[in-house]
């Protein structure tokens, strides 16, 4: 079973994870994406991943079988481990626990489609309800604290299969970012009575320059701090604490906003490899007033290297102003979905 062990300096936990040791020959220092002719995630491997959890298949069609249009299932070497109690413990001055928690893979179609992009509205808006069914799920379990989905799409990005699919990493305690994010907008709700990430929004909509996409209910920019060049930022408009919260025309909405994003992405950069992820509200508290869900999406065009290790400082050589420009600009017809053959 893996560890959590705490660094007592900053209080960031850390998952030692034995059961994915590898002896120092084993690294690999270029990642590999695995594009072989087999894919477990194609419909008729079923039995080739662990038993599902949940799917959204064919009335009448059996679970691990074919007539699935989602499916989630537990990481076939996952990171955290649902059974057990957390043991927390310390060992002088350190402090630690055992490494429960989830680790689920949401395979985003049945087809060997390889992006985002090439899903319908329609089928993208169930993945996204997938993660809300989940995140709903893991919440009632009382050892688990928060729910991180995230999406990693290409070998520079660490993905390691190419078929569409996301994941869900559940752990006992919240991350040190996102409890950064959390009380950084607490002081400033604190200090203004407003949410900061609210403000922004507004701010955002006057000023237009680093507007990406601008729905009824939905937008995307790339925030004025940007770490990274063409870091994009979707926040719903009305505020919201917690993306479990989401109801289905909210999904909808983040369906087609999304598409387009990951579209407009792509065809700007050439299909680079990226990460998303989705911060939101920790599953012990309600719907927090300074608190906002939101989804980052981080093309890895830069490698982070010895200064931003060092500092926490990064160099970003795209203004976030030019790099939505640029997005606002590109074109995306309305995608056709790509479909290979897998034999
Ligand atoms: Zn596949
Ligand atoms: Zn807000
Ligand atoms: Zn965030």
């Amino acid at each position: 079973m893996p560890d959590l062990r705490k660094d007592p300096i900053v209080g960031r936990w850390v998952i030692v994870a034995k059961s994915r040791a590898k002896r120092p020959h084993d690294f690999q220092t270029t990642p590999s994406l695995h594009t072989g002719k087999f894919c477990p995630f194609c419909e008729g491997q079923e039995a080739q991943t662990p038993g599902e959890i949940i799917a959204y298949r064919r009335a009448g069609s059996l679970p691990n079988r074919e007539g699935w249009r989602v499916r989630v299932v537990p990481n076939k070497f996952p990171a955290l481990e649902i059974e057990g109690d957390l043991n927390k413990r310390g060992d002088g001055i350190y402090d630690m626990m055992r490494g429960v928690g989830a680790h689920e893979v949401i395979i985003e179609s049945p087809a060997h489609v390889l992006s985002t992009a090439d899903l319908s509205e329609h089928q993208l808006g169930e993945v996204f309800w997938a993660y809300r069914d989940r995140l709903v799920d893991l919440k009632k379990d009382h050892r688990l604290v928060y729910g991180m989905i995230f999406k990693n799409v290409g070998a520079a990005a660490g993905a390691s299969l190419e078929h569409t699919h996301s994941q869900l990493i559940v752990t006992p305690i919240v991350p040190i970012t996102v409890r950064e994010e959390m009380t950084g907008s607490l002081e400033f709700h604190r200090y203004r009575g407003r949410c900061v990430f609210c403000d922004m929004i507004q701010q955002e909509l006057a000023s237009e320059k680093r507007v990406v996409l601008d729905l009824p209910g939905l937008i995307a920019f790339c925030p004025f701090a940007s770490r990274f060049p063409f870091e994009t930022w979707i926040l719903p408009k009305n505020h919201s604490s917690h993306y479990e919260n989401i109801q289905k025309n909210g999904v909808e909405e983040l369906a087609r906003g999304m598409r387009q994003v990951i579209a407009k992405i792509e065809a700007a950069l050439d299909r680079p490899a990226y990460n998303y992820i989705i911060h939101t509200g920790p599953f012990d508290s309600q719907e927090l007033g300074h608190y906002h869900w939101h989804i980052e999406i981080i093309p890895r065009l830069t490698k982070t290297a010895g200064f931003e290790w060092g500092t926490g400082f990064y160099i970003n050589p795209v203004p976030p102003e030019d790099a939505a420009a640029f997005l606002r600009e590109v074109e995306v017809e309305s995608p056709k979905p790509q479909v290979l053959p897998i034999k």
